[in-house]
């Protein structure tokens, strides 16, 4: 790990990893009634992938450690503390429809497309799932953080096969170590003094609410995760998320 802690160091400044595990105390991810609770998949496989990047040179930063509520202001406000770090979001799929399945990864910012591109490039190249690709999209946690910041959807809960690989050890570490591969690969970012965060964030529309990262930005509050045993209610504007469904 040395060696390609080297290499990580020579191709950027970024010298720190903050990784968010999704979800989190009552907000448990995914959708209402899903068996294999979101929240601790995304804790277990941040907390595998926390001493990898550490051994790799990396100082971590989580945005949790346990089962605990973080709003993600609080995890957008721990990134942006950290003006040399890289935001890494680890989230697990689900949807309505067990046969939907693959994996995902998100970016909003620019500088963020190549730490998306090599995460995610590393995650497919290592599971047995299908490749959904990288996509751009406005989620809160993405377009306020103002250091790269990727979102990655591990596989769908809400998929047997994906789920039972989900729950097993093995598993979750291969997928620890393929994250970690993807952040060491990553070509070199540009340089943040070339770049403004704000500059392209025009012609990329909100997303409709759906899931805790899923925040409107309109109005002055952030809405969070619908409790999963509410009916929903007809203001909240939710269609189903398309990239989980289709
Ligand atoms: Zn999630």
């Amino acid at each position: 790990m040395a060696a390609l802690a080297t290499t990580a160091s020579a191709q950027t400044r970024y010298t720190t990893v903050v990784i968010d595990p999704g979800h989190g105390g009552f907000d448990r991810g995914g959708i209402p009634g899903q068996r294999v609770p979101e929240k601790i998949m995304t804790l277990d496989v941040s907390l595998r992938l926390k001493p990898l990047l550490e051994k790799a040179g990396y100082r971590v930063v989580m945005t949790r450690n346990t089962d605990v509520f973080v709003p993600l202001g609080t995890r957008v406000a721990i990134a942006n503390s950290y003006p040399n770090a890289i935001f890494v979001c680890v989230h697990f799929n689900s949807a309505t429809r067990s046969g939907a399945n693959g994996i995902e990864t998100y970016f909003y910012s620019t500088e963020s497309a190549p730490l998306a591109a090599s995460i995610h490039s590393s995650i497919v190249g290592g599971a047995p799932f299908e490749n959904r690709g990288v996509r751009r999209r406005g989620y809160f946690v993405l377009r306020r953080t103002t250091i790269p910041a990727v979102l990655l959807e591990c596989g769908f809960l809400t998929n047997p096969a994906e789920a039972q690989y989900a729950q097993t050890d093995a598993y979750r570490q291969k997928l620890a170590q393929e994250i970690a591969r993807g952040i060491l690969n990553r070509p070199a970012l540009a340089a943040r003094t070339s770049y403004t965060n704000r500059s392209s964030r025009v012609d990329v529309g909100l997303q409709p609410f759906l899931d805790q990262r899923f925040v409107r930005e309109s109005g002055t509050k952030h809405r969070r995760h619908r409790t999963s045993t509410k009916k929903k209610s007809s203001s909240t504007p939710k269609k189903k998320v398309s990239s989980e469904e289709q």
